[in-house]
C-alpha cells in the first residue's frame, strides 16, 4: 500500500499515520517531522528550512522532493509507505510521477477550519521525538511529558493561531487542488473527520478496505 495522506493542518494526518503504519505495517514518512528534526540537528537543510517552518510558510519544493526521494529509497519503503505532509503542492505531486514514485491512494481527511483552529491550540508536541497529543482529545499520561521517550512537550511555534489560519490559506491555495489532481488519475478517496481518534480511523479503514 502507496498511500498518501491529504488533509488541512491539524486535519489529524499524523495521528492517524502513526495507526495505519502499525496496522500495516509500513513506514510513515512524515515530511514535517523530518524538517523539525532536521532544525533540532542544526544541519543545512535544518537552517535552510527553520525561517519556512516558524512562520508557517511552505519550504521550497526542490528541498522537500529531495528529502522525499533520499527516504523512499530506504529498504523499509519496499513494501509500502504512508506519506503524511507531501505532496502538498501540484509541482511536487508532478515531481514524485516523474520519479516514478507510484501511489495507490490518496486519502483526504476532511475538516471546518474553525474545528482546526480550536483543536490547533491544544496540541502539544514533544520536542525530543515530535510525537503529537492533545490536551483534550489525546492526553498524555502525565501532563507536559511524552509517553514514548519522556522529552518535554511544548507547543509548536507554527501551531500559535496567528500562524495557523496563514498555514490554513497555504493549504487551501496549494495544497488542496491536489484533491481534484488523484481525483483524475481515480486515487482519491475521502473520509469526514470525526469526533474522536479512533472513529475517524474506523472510517478510513472502511474506505481503505484494511
Ligand atoms: P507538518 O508537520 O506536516 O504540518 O509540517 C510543518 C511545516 O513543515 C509546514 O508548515 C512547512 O513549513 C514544512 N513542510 C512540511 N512538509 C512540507 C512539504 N511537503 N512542502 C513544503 N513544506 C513542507
Amino acid at each position: 500500500m502507496r498511500l498518501i495522506l491529504l488533509g488541512a493542518p491539524g486535519a489529524g494526518k499524523g495521528t492517524q499515520a502513526e495507526i495505519l503504519s502499525k496496522t500495516l505495517n509500513i513506514p510513515t514518512i512524515s515530511t514535517g517531522n523530518i524538517l523539525r528534526a532536521a532544525m533540532r540537528e542544526g544541519t543545512p537543510v535544518g537552517l535552510e528550512a527553520k525561517t519556512y517552518v516558524d512562520a508557517g510558510k511552505l519550504v521550497p519544493d526542490e528541498v522537500i522532493i529531495n528529502i522525499v526521494k533520499d527516504r523512499l529509497s530506504k529498504d523499509d519503503c519496499r513494501p509500502g509507505y504512508i506519506l503524511d505532509g507531501f505532496p502538498r503542492t501540484i509541482p511536487q505531486a508532478e515531481a514524485m510521477e516523474k520519479l516514478g514514485i507510484e501511489v495507490d491512494c490518496a486519502l483526504s481527511i476532511e475538516i471546518e477550519d474553525d474545528v482546526i483552529i480550536k483543536r490547533m491550540s491544544g496540541r502539544r508536541t514533544c520536542k525530543n521525538c515530535s510525537q503529537t497529543f492533545h490536551i483534550v482529545s489525546n492526553p498524555p499520561k502525565i501532563d507536559g511529558i511524552c509517553d514514548f521517550c519522556g522529552g518535554e512537550l511544548s507547543v509548536r511555534k507554527d501551531d500559535a493561531p496567528e500562524t495557523v489560519k496563514a498555514r490554513l490559506e497555504i493549504y487551501h491555495k496549494e495544497t488542496e487542488p491536489l484533491k481534484a489532481f488523484y481525483e483524475k488519475r481515480n486515487r482519491l478517496v475521502s473520509v469526514e473527520n470525526q469526533p474522536s481518534v479512533e472513529a475517524t480511523t474506523a472510517e478510513i479503514r472502511k474506505v481503505l478496505g484494511v
